[in-house]
Parts: structure tokens; sequence; C-alpha cells
């Protein structure tokens, strides 16, 4: 089923070669919540080879109004497995594997080496940065996005982090006003805004094509506006000054 690729294989940039890279790829996609349900429809209708689909939670009633791959049947049930059957049907050549658990530290880094690229689009700090570390310390590129009230946020880390910021050099601590969407509210399309963001640097970066690293991209709802800030490398960070 190539034809389901021709429009994007057909692209000078990614081409039948970069279609093929993009074919044999794995990524692994944390959190499956309104950005992760953006990222994970594209990359699979993209033809991503492999998703290795990681959330412990379940299907919330009020997850419905932005997190795309559910309906109401599914409140209850894992959002990693609702997600895998719904990413089944839209492309069945995708390979998709449930990861319906709270990672320790030793299952990530092993998740995190099956993969090519990480995507993190979780709702709280202390998982951004333990996937942060497994990215660091597997020099594997971490895309990382967030989403809250009218504004989202983009960055793509590594992979060589000797010489690139990590997220832990942008965020020492916790900000509690990027935490999550239940205390602040969220305009439905905001994360998927930035989940398709993602999936646009996941395709590139995939495909060979080059992808901007250690800036942080800002978009704000309310003015349509994107802006750029560079992330700086932290020569005391605890994570990637060890490299
Ligand atoms: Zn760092």
């Amino acid at each position: 089923m190539m034809d389901r690729y021709a429009r994007q294989s057909a692209l000078p940039q990614i081409g039948e070669d970069g279609q093929a890279r993009i074919g044999e790829s794995t990524a692994l996609i944390i959190g499956l919540g309104g950005i992760g349900c953006a990222t994970a429809s594209y990359l699979a209708c993209a033809g991503v080879g492999q998703l290795l689909l990681c959330d412990f939670d379940t299907v919330d009633e009020s997850n419905l109004g932005r997190q795309t791959l559910y309906g109401p049947a599914d409140v209850g049930q894992l959002k990693a497995v609702r997600a895998a059957s719904r990413l089944a049907a839209m492309n069945p050549d995708v390979r998709l594997t449930e990861i319906p658990d709270r990672l320790s530290d030793a299952a990530l880094a092993e998740a995190v080496s099956l993969a090519d690229v990480v995507l993190d689009g979780c709702d709280n700090f202390a998982t951004r940065f333990q996937v942060n570390e497994a990215a660091v310390l597997n020099s594997t590129t971490l895309i990382s996005g967030a989403a809250i009230r009218l504004e989202g946020q983009l960055a793509v880390f590594g992979p060589d982090y000797r010489k690139a910021p990590c997220y832990r050099c942008l965020y020492q601590e916790a900000d509690e006003s990027l935490e999550s969407c239940s205390g602040n509210g969220v305009l439905s399309p905001v994360p998927g805004v930035i989940g398709t963001m993602m999936a646009v640097e996941a395709l590139k970066f995939l495909s060979g094509l080059d992808v901007e690293t250690g800036t942080l991209n800002l978009y704000d709802a309310m003015s349509t506006e994107w802006r750029k800030l560079g992330i700086r490398k932290r020569k005391n960070c605890p994570v990637c000054r060890k490299r």
C-alpha cells in the first residue's frame, strides 16, 4: 500500500529514500493525551514503521474534548490500548506496541533504546525529567511539547548532548504554570497544534532532513504567533554535564 504515502514521497525533500527511512523507524510516544493523540495519528498515517505508545492512564470523559483518538465508548479504558486500536484501524501496516504502565527508569531506558526518536507530550514535570534523562543517557533525539490555556511550546533536543542543551537545561525545576490542563483549562485544538508540530519535526528527523535543535518555539493562539528563544546549555546541568 505505498499509494498511501505517494503525496509525501513525492516531495523532493522526502522522496522514496526518505519514506523508506521513515518506514524503518521506531518512535516512542510518551503521553497519549491531546498532544500524543495528534502526534500518534500523524506518525501512523505517515508510515512510521513502529510506534511505542506509552501512557498508564485511562480515558476520562473530560479528555474527549481534545483527545481525538477516543470516543465515549473508551471512557474508563486504558489510553495506550484504545489508541493502539484506533491507530491500527487508520493504518494496519504500522506496528503498534502498547505500554500502559508507569515506567521505571530501567523500563524507560529499555523503551528509549528501541526508539530512533522520543516524543514527549506528557502533562507533568516528573515524567518529563525522567524521559529527558533517559534520552540523554542513550543519546536519543527528544522532541518535547506542552500546551496549556491558549499557549503551546515545542523544542527538539539532542542527539549530541555533549554539545547541545537538554530539557533540564531549560527547566531546572517543575514550572507549576505549565503543569496540567485540569487546573488551567486549554483551548481544544492547541494541544493538537503542538502534537502536529512534533510529528512534523519527527518526520523531518527520521527521513534525514535537518531539524533545528536547542530552540524553544512558543505558540500564542491569541495572537496567532510563533516566537523562538535560544536554549542555552547549562554548565552545571545535573543531567547533560555528565555526558
Ligand atoms: Zn542539560
